[in-house]
């Protein structure tokens, strides 16, 4: 399919689904809603330890809830599932990507194996028990299309992955990448009008701290809007992506938002650490720094 057949084929100009004019909803701090949990967990890379085991034990160590994995751990999930257990942390998050942006590709073969390979880490995010699957439409120079062709196409494309997810007992986590990376969802508003206007809970979203520093002008305002969508976040530092603490970064504001929605999923470290300081010393570091930020958040 060429650019202009699929431009004439989808519900572009249609007006079937307007998702530039939809604005989301704003969720108040409601007060049947449970108060919100500072729920710590990292990239397993990032966590010291030569073995899986060493660092879930180190994590335990940390005071932290959970690990997040990279990819699709398929070939992994009896390891995990035998080194989590008795241990109390839990699976938080698979980082899966883009799959080279084959999910909105105008090749329909391309596309079909993304899908087909999206729904199979589903099914591994389902098996782990853990909150879903990270997935980014497009970084740069995987699309050659428009930001409201790429609406359309997952406005086609979501409703069947979430009825999915939902089956499998997932879900998909659309992630909000700063202008550097993509062109497309750099906001936390735009994801949530993604998931407000398919109003499907396969179809949900997360926030990186380190991407919000460089687009939002309001964090605590940015989670609001994501409110009951929003199931995972990324923590780390604006300018070199570096573990919380290791330079100044406050994630008050952020916290504050989470607060006000109530929120009960994790926290996750996405950073290197600074070049020439010991992740022994530093990890725990930053855990403890996070903690106190969540408390400095008052709402
Ligand atoms: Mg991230």
């Amino acid at each position: 399919m060429n650019r202009r057949t699929f431009l004439k084929n989808t519900l572009i100009g249609s007006g079937a689904l307007a998702l530039p004019g939809f604005i989301p909803s704003v969720r108040a701090a409601g007060s049947d809603r449970k108060p919100a949990e500072l729920k710590l967990c990292s990239q397993e890379g990032r966590i010291p330890g030569g073995s899986l085991k060493e660092k879930v034990a180190n994590l335990q160590k940390y005071g932290c809830a959970g690990i997040e994995f990279g990819g699709n751990p398929a070939n992994r999930v009896a390891e995990i599932k035998s080194t989590l257990k008795g241990t109390g942390l839990k699976v938080a998050a698979l980082c899966w990507g883009s799959q080279k942006g084959d999910l909105v590709s105008l090749d329909l073969e391309k596309r079909k194996g993304g899908i087909e390979a999206l729904k199979s880490a589903l099914n591994t995010a389902a098996e782990l028990e853990s909150n879903g699957v990270i997935y980014v439409p497009c970084f740069h120079k995987q699309s050659e299309l428009k930001p409201a062709e790429l609406d359309k196409i997952l406005a086609e494309i979501f409703p069947a992955i979430g009825d999915y997810a939902k089956k499998v007992g997932s879900r998909v986590l659309i992630e909000p990448l700063n202008k550097k990376e993509t062109f497309y969802i750099n906001r936390l508003e735009q994801a949530a009008t993604i998931c407000n206007q398919l109003n499907n809970e396969g179809i949900c979203m997360m926030g990186d701290f380190y991407h919000m520093s460089l687009e939002e002008a309001d964090q605590t305002q940015a989670f609001v809007t994501a409110g009951k969508w929003l199931h995972h976040v990324h923590l780390a530092t604006r300018d070199h992506r570096i573990l919380p603490a290791q330079e100044p970064h406050s994630y008050v504001e952020g916290f504050k938002g989470l607060k006000l929605i109530g929120y009960q999923d994790f926290c996750s470290l996405e950073c290197g650490c600074k070049k020439g300081t010991d992740p022994l010393v530093e990890v725990p570091k930053a855990f403890d720094y996070l903690r106190k930020q969540w408390d400095e958040a008052k709402v």
